[in-house]
């Protein structure tokens, strides 16, 4: 079953403070909020996606900031560090720029030969950024963060387990091959997908399960070009043994779920209709934009949902 995933399409995760959220993501990190949305369920709540110019699958971070929930603890079974590409030689603009901004936990890190800059969003979500080598993507450079330094979208993510045997396994269904151990940490890649290609195991068969709440990621969203091919990868899936949901209209991409053995929640998401199926690219995230079941909501929306101020 390889050759229909493309690499990470998006990450999603949960936060407190819609405002102090865009502001991370926008000015502390330069990214542009390609959509203004709300929580499919749970309507009352935003759906803040942030990624590059036309927010192209690969670089999409998105939040749920649920105003009232309490902080994750971070664990095994779910997302334990997010990781962003950027250009060889700027680690230490980042250094010095999230410093500048007061960002918590900034340590350096090397994996694989890979120069890397963790640190902490709002919540204590975990993130990195890695120096790569000729990513060819274009960053998104209207924004807070105008230079060569911007990033470019995702490099991967690290899954962090108890026991990584059927994930392995898994991660091989899909295409992904075995690249290299290290430090008890196994990378795997994917060959011919968008950059965003690297997803690495860690093995804690110690420590306790995750607990979901503001800094958790809900879900991690692989990447296939068309409907057609989400199809073919779902029977695949449940023809693997895997309870996978129907396809659900997420407006910007059709999405499938399951729960994988190891506990992280994966999604598959279509490239298609993309973040510009209702806003033009120079506007993409400007207006509240509403699910049409919502639509009927808008009034009282656009007085309760918290004030995102934008900043320069
Ligand atoms: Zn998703």
């Amino acid at each position: 079953m390889t050759g229909l995933i493309r690499g990470l399409h998006h990450v999603t995760a949960m936060s407190r403070d819609a405002d102090a959220n865009n502001r991370f993501f926008t000015r502390t990190l330069g990214l542009r909020r390609v959509k203004t949305t709300v929580n499919f369920d749970e309507p009352s709540v935003y759906h803040l996606y942030y990624g590059d110019e036309a927010g192209t699958p690969g670089s999409v971070m998105t939040y749920f900031p649920f105003p009232h929930i309490i902080r994750g603890r971070p664990g095994t079974g779910e997302v334990g560090e997010t990781v962003f590409s950027v250009p060889e030689g700027s680690l230490q603009f980042w250094r010095d720029r999230l410093a500048a901004e007061g960002v918590e936990g900034l340590a350096a890190a090397d994996r694989f030969g890979e120069k890397r800059l963790r640190f902490k969003a709002v919540d204590g979500d975990f993130f990195a950024i890695a120096e790569i080598a000729n990513d060819p993507r274009a960053a998104w450079t209207g924004g807070a963060i105008a230079g060569d330094e911007a990033i470019r979208g995702f490099q991967g993510a690290t899954l962090r387990l108890r026991d990584s045997g059927p994930t392995e396994a898994l991660l091989k269904f899909m295409g992904y091959e075995t690249v290299d151990t290290e430090k008890g940490i196994k990378r795997f890649a994917l060959t011919g997908g968008n950059g965003a290609d690297i997803i690495d195991i860690e093995t804690l068969p110690n420590m306790p399960r995750g607990e979901l709440g503001a800094g958790s990621v809900h879900h991690i969203a692989f990447a296939v070009e068309t409907r057609a091919d989400q199809l073919e990868m779902r029977k695949a899936l449940i023809d693997a043994g895997h309870n996978v949901t129907p396809v659900i209209d997420r407006d910007y991409f059709l999405a499938i779920y399951f729960r994988t053995p190891g506990g992280v929640l994966f999604e598959i998401a279509t490239n298609e209709p993309g973040f510009e199926r209702d806003e033009d690219r120079a506007h993409l995230g400007e207006a509240l934009k509403l699910p049409a079941q919502h639509e009927h909501l808008r009034a009282w929306l656009e007085t309760h949902l918290p004030e995102i101020r934008d900043v320069p």
